[in-house]
């Protein structure tokens, strides 16, 4: 069998590793953030009905513009937006690549606080930009002055502010936003990947984008709205900074099924984030009950809870693993990350957890 090494790979791509969150068959799967509740029978009904008449069309290539989807996506975001400030692409990865693509590149930097989203350094490399890593505090937390001086002396040509973050759970106050806008000469994106587990009068990004055309804010139907296998991603920004994402898409690249699927369920986006306030209920358990085992959680605004304390995080992850529970090990040393599931997902995770006694 021929190896990478044999192969004309950029060198640039050398060495690297892909993203690889194990995808084992487990009864309890909370390693990858997603909502573990499935979509409403009557939401799959409605959504169905929009896919045939979709499927009726589908010798033709969709709209390239997604003009329906966008439209239902300036409705849903609410904050006065019009469809001429929304982009989609095939999860939000996608459409941080196009944002990377069109703004990083070879011979360009992205930014971002570490430890963060593990996609970033990956799709920063994959467009031939260079990723560099910033730090927090001891708590995960940005402070608005440190944050802008890394910013300023690091000067990228794109900041990642991941809100909450990822793995760590931690809330981004505006603040941050703000002075790491007014610090950077590039593009400014805050991810919200996770912005619907926030406090419900939490701020959100979105509402300083008046007059920041350089600021993108950038969501995900994956995580609340329990559709990461349909892949729909977004993002909201001024329409020029839309139209710099458009030189680098693919032409339709998102297909006729998606945008019907999509633009469906956001119709029946009440019933489709209904179990929100059953997840941050599990998420609040997770914590409380990680603490009282002597864990040591870390404050959370998204569906997971990151961990310390734990001595040895590879051998609980797999002690876990062979009782059926898979969670994450995302590198942090004496750290393991869990994703909130349904009340008895999360049950068996803390009864397995409880089993190994394994806080140090
Ligand atoms: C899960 C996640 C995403 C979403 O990815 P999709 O491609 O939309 O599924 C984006 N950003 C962060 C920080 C995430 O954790």
């Amino acid at each position: 069998m021929t190896s990478l090494d044999e192969l004309p790979l950029r060198d640039d791509l050398r060495g690297l590793t892909p993203y690889g969150a194990p995808q084992a068959p487990l009864p309890v799967a909370l390693n990858v953030n997603e909502n573990a509740h499935p979509v409403p029978e009557a939401v799959i009904e409605d959504i169905l009905a929009d896919v045939a008449v979709a499927l009726d069309g589908v010798n033709r290539y969709p709209d390239r513009e997604f003009t329906g989807l966008r439209e239902a996506l300036a409705d849903y975001l609410g904050h006065g937006l019009a469809a001429d400030q929304i982009w989609a692409g095939n999860g939000s990865n996608e459409v941080l690549q196009h944002l990377m693509q069109a703004f990083a590149g070879p011979g360009r930097t992205a930014f971002g606080f570490a430890p963060t989203y593990s996609m970033y350094p990956l799709i920063t490399q994959g467009t031939g930009a260079t990723w560099v890593a910033g730090t927090r505090e001891d708590d995960y937390r940005i402070t608005p002055e440190d944050a802008a001086a890394q910013v300023a002396a690091a000067d990228p040509d794109v900041v990642l502010l991941c809100s909450p973050n990822n793995p760590t759970g931690t809330p981004l106050g505006l603040d941050v936003v703000e002075a790491v806008h007014d610090a950077a000469r590039g593009i400014i994106v805050v991810d919200e990947a996770y912005q619907e587990f926030a406090p419900k009068d939490a701020a959100s990004a979105l509402t300083l984008l008046p007059g920041r055309p350089r600021l993108a804010v950038s969501r995900t139907m994956s995580k609340a709205f329990a559709f990461a296998g349909a892949r729909v991603g977004y993002l909201a920004a001024d329409p020029a900074l839309i139209d710099a994402l458009r030189l680098v898409r693919l032409p339709y690249h998102l297909s006729a099924l998606t945008q019907a699927a999509a633009t469906a369920a956001l119709r029946n986006s009440r019933t489709m984030l209904r179990m929100v306030d059953e997840i941050v209920e599990q998420r609040d358990r997770i914590s409380a009950t990680l603490e009282a085992l002597g864990y040591a959680p870390h404050p959370s605004w998204s569906n997971f809870v990151l961990f310390g304390g734990v001595d040895d995080p590879k051998h609980v992850w797999q002690e876990l693993y062979d009782r059926g529970v898979l969670i994450r090990d995302v590198g942090i040393p004496g750290h393991l990350r869990v994703t909130a599931g349904t009340e008895a997902e999360t049950t068996a995770f803390l009864e397995a957890l409880a089993s190994i006694g394994s806080a140090s």
